[in-house]
């Protein structure tokens, strides 16, 4: 390979994985190297992840990228990060090391914290300012619960001796140097996503903080998405390399997806669905249970904003069709049961799990499968999983209509379950608009790599990444309105059969 050709470094810090991918001008990858972590679940409810190992795998993926690509550091022009958001890590900053393990966003443990906080205003207490409902799934009381359950934390904290950040910030601050002078610092999006940040004026709220009791010397530094935050140190391979672009993992699949202009959204299809519509400068606070985010910003560009509908359960009911009633050996599988029937043969399954999330919101929901008959067999149960899939995104994407007033003309998506076409089919049948997916479907990590490489220049902005941005396929809705409100009909029929499940026997006798 010519020596003097850059390239840009992608650190994709996920929930279940970590990533390095080595990126070309083309936007094209050329190397990657990958590493799964342990999950640790010491209750019920309880997700946790060992910060330490996450920070010696990134090292060993970024090791086995540039082996793969067969460059020096030389050629790397930036280094960008992207990662599971929400999750929570506190370190000493004179050691180096977390106080506890890293609590991640799936964890409920904060529950308890979360009803005190909410107290008689309710879960809509802090919305206004941060745009987020009381919710287990944000940093705040995260790091709550570490101050108040790990003997000696808070007086730590309160001297100025703990850290508190994402994966994102632990990463930043190890890679350039950790307690011999790391960078302490995050991005606004990471920031909109601990229900600690003004969503307005993108500073740390000292009330919100204060009634958490989180001192704001453990809070990282907010800056944008695509700047220089640091350079490597000087004991790693990333030597003096620009560390210049942060983004939380749903913003950088937006990013890589180049959904730059209002009106713009993606979907991602992995263990849950997650679906950003862009609305650009201006702060669009839902009405229809979405969240409000940061969607990114570059350098000092004005913030953009966007609304989020996040579904917790789409790719892990695949997961569950496998493990938990064993009908397929694996993922792709359950494509081949589908196609054998015509529809769900009247059949609907709503995965509420862990209750319903976007845009219901229904922490007492359970799963149901119903419609059963005796003429349904795996075949359509298999395709009734499917198509769930497509109806919780159908909902989402009502709730954004109507909060942004603007009518998606196509959906672009990204994400594991992408690969699955007879998903794909359905869904734009079900959303009555066409559904695109990308020859890049690594989005997240290309959305970091883009905020780096703009950052340094080696791109010149984001009409480079719609330059590079290429369609694979695309499917248009074949079904008829008349034929495709009935199915929604009856969807909603079924969630509305999950609801208020969970009561005092549930929780005795099953709890
Ligand atoms: P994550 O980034 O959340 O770990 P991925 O984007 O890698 O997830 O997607 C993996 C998810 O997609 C898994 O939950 C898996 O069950 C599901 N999946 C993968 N391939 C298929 C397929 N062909 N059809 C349906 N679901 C699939």
């Amino acid at each position: 390979m010519n020596d003097d050709q850059k390239y840009i470094l992608a650190i994709d810090q996920g929930t279940t994985s970590t990533r390095a991918i080595v990126f070309d001008h083309a936007g094209q990858i050329v190397a990657s190297g990958q590493r799964e972590h342990e999950q640790i679940f010491p209750k019920a409810g309880w997700v946790e992840h060992d910060a330490a190992e996450i920070w010696r795998n990134t090292r060993s993926v970024v090791g086995d990228a540039l082996v793969g690509a067969e460059i020096n550091r030389h050629q790397l022009a930036a280094v960008g990060i992207t990662n599971q958001r929400e999750t929570a890590v506190v370190w000493d900053r004179t050691t180096g090391e977390p106080v506890y393990n890293a609590i991640v966003w799936q964890d409920t443990r904060t529950q308890k914290i979360c009803d005190e906080l909410a107290g008689d205003e309710g879960a809509e207490k802090y919305k206004e300012r941060v745009g987020l409902p009381l919710a287990t799934y944000f940093s705040g009381p995260k790091v709550k619960w570490i101050l108040d359950n790990v003997e000696g934390a808070r007086e730590k904290a309160e001297k100025g001796d703990l850290l508190f950040g994402n994966t994102d910030s632990w990463l930043v601050w190890n890679m350039t140097g950790g307690k011999d002078g790391g960078v302490h610092v995050t991005d606004v999006t990471n920031a909109s996503r601990t229900m600690l940040m003004n969503i307005d004026t993108l500073d740390w709220n000292e009330d919100i903080a204060g009634d958490m009791g989180i001192p704001l010397s453990m809070l990282p530094e907010i800056r944008s998405s695509s700047e220089v935050y640091g350079t490597g140190r000087k004991q790693g391979l990333l030597i003096d390399t620009p560390i210049a672009g942060i983004l939380g993992d749903q913003q950088a699949a937006t990013f890589g997806q180049a959904c730059f202009e209002v009106g713009q959204a993606k979907n991602t299809y992995g263990t849950g669905n997650f679906m950003l519509i862009n609305t650009g400068e201006e702060l669009v606070r839902s009405e229809n249970g979405l969240l409000t985010t940061v969607a990114y910003k570059i350098g000092d560009n004005k913030p953009i904003y966007a609304l989020e509908g996040s579904i917790a359960v789409t790719g892990s009911l695949v997961q569950w069709v496998r493990d938990n009633l064993g009908l397929i050996s694996d993922a792709p599988e359950i494509e081949d049961l589908a196609k054998k029937v015509d529809d769900n043969g009247g059949c609907y399954i709503v995965p509420a799990f862990s209750g319903l999330f976007a845009p219901y919101w229904k922490s007492d929901a359970r799963g149901a499968i119903v419609g059963l008959t005796r003429y349904i067999n795996k075949n359509h149960i298999a395709r009734a999983a499917l198509e769930s899939t497509a109806f919780q995104s159908r909902d989402v994407l009502d709730a954004m209509n109507a909060d942004s007033g603007v009518e998606l003309s196509e959906l672009k998506v990204d994400g594991g379950m992408v690969k699955n076409e007879t998903l794909m089919q359905f869904q734009a049948d079900i959303l009555g608009v066409p559904v695109v997916r990308p020859q890049v479907i690594e989005t997240t990590a290309l959305g970091a790599a883009y905020a780096a490489g703009i950052a340094v220049g080696f791109w010149d902005g984001e009409q480079d990444v719609i330059d590079n941005w290429a369609e694979d396929k695309r499917w248009e809705p074949t079904m008829d309105e008349a034929t495709r409100e009935r199915y929604l009909r009856l969807w909603k029929k079924a969630v509305e059969r999950t609801y208020d499940w969970v009561d005092e026997d549930v929780n005795e006798l099953y709890g």
